[in-house]
């Protein structure tokens, strides 16, 4: 069975980066993406802080651009979703349900998704009012009232995205400050659709059979009270797609990849990139850089291991 010199584990910033250094350097690389390449950013609606595009650039249309950048240097991308790596000598295999992928090196850049809240109601009622992505589901909630979970850039930047449908927003968040970047929390708290609910927390999300209110407790006296709402909105933070890589790899507590500041993992042999890592900063132009990375360390274990 062949065996490629490197095999990229999904098509986000990180993986498409590794893709391009690997075809660049002419390694014998495949790319495999469980669905299309992209990742996370073919959610976003505008990129603001990707280096050099000043006037900011749609997310779909960057994975596009990233997409394209690698194929234009020959990177071989397949649509397969993996369910196992298991380790055969200095090789690495990876299991698909249509069979085994091996390399002789692995970068690992399967990203993350939006963490659940996990209050009562909110499994129920996804797709009937709760979402984790306003660019997808913001245009349903036209004059109408939506509440947004969360303080951090995600929150932020759809709680703003929001305010284009919407007629009112709300933003729950657990404490008194916003975690978002300084020029993010300026807009939210600059846009008068958009209501901040300080200090507050979700207990649960009602409904028949759509969103009708948030029921909310105020963590200063502990009363609890019901929002009414058409949509609630959850950007609570992120959690790796790493579930198959349990006992394979060190991983933090949260399930994040640990890599050394080269990108290794704790299996030699193996490299990890982008919001999948456990690090500080989880940003498209942080994961391209681990992508870059990840391929030139797996270049020069290539180089002392199997040449
Ligand atoms: P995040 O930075 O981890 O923030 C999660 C937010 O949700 C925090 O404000 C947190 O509150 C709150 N939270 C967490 N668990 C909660 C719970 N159970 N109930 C209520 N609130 C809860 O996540 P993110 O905003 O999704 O961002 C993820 C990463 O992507 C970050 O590294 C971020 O910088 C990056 N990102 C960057 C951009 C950009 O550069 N434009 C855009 C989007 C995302 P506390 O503040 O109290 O912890």
């Amino acid at each position: 069975m062949h065996t490629h010199d490197l095999v990229i584990v999904g098509g986000g910033p990180g993986g498409l980066t590794a893709g391009l250094y690997a075809a660049r350097a002419r390694m014998d690389a495949v790319l495999l993406e469980r669905l299309s390449p992209g990742g996370q950013v073919l959610t976003t609606d505008i990129v603001e802080n990707w280096p050099g595009d000043v006037e900011g650039v749609s997310g779909f249309d960057l994975s596009d651009r990233m997409r394209d950048h690698a194929l234009k240097f020959g990177l071989v991308i397949e649509s397969k979703e993996i369910t196992k790596l298991t380790v055969d000598g200095d090789c690495k295999v990876l299991s698909t349900p249509d069979g085994e992928i091996r390399g002789k090196a692995v970068v690992i850049a399967v990203g993350a998704q939006p963490r659940k809240l996990g209050v009562p109601g909110e499994e129920l009622l996804i797709g009937k009012g709760v979402s984790y992505c306003g660019t997808c589901d913001g245009p349903f909630y036209r004059d109408q009232v939506v509440v947004c979970f969360g303080g951090g850039d995600t929150a932020a930047e759809e709680a703003v995205f929001l305010t284009r449908f919407a007629s009112k927003v709300y933003l729950v968040h657990r404490r008194d400050e916003l975690r978002a970047a300084g020029v993010l929390a300026e807009r939210v708290l600059n846009n008068e659709k958009i209501e901040v609910l300080w200090s507050q927390v979700p207990l649960e999300i009602k409904g028949e059979n759509k969103v009708e209110a948030v029921r909310l407790k105020k963590l200063s006296d502990g009363e609890e009270y019901d929002l009414p709402c058409d949509g609630a909105f959850v950007f609570v933070g992120t959690t790796p797609n790493t579930e198959f890589l349990r006992g394979v790899l060190d991983m933090d507590r949260q399930g994040f990849i640990i890599c050394d500041r080269d990108q290794h993992t704790s299996l030699n042999g193996v490299f990890a990139a982008g919001d999948c890592c456990s690090k500080l900063l989880r940003q498209i132009v942080v994961a391209a850089g681990e992508g870059a990375l990840a391929t030139y360390a797996a270049q020069r274990y290539l180089e002392e291991v199997h040449d």
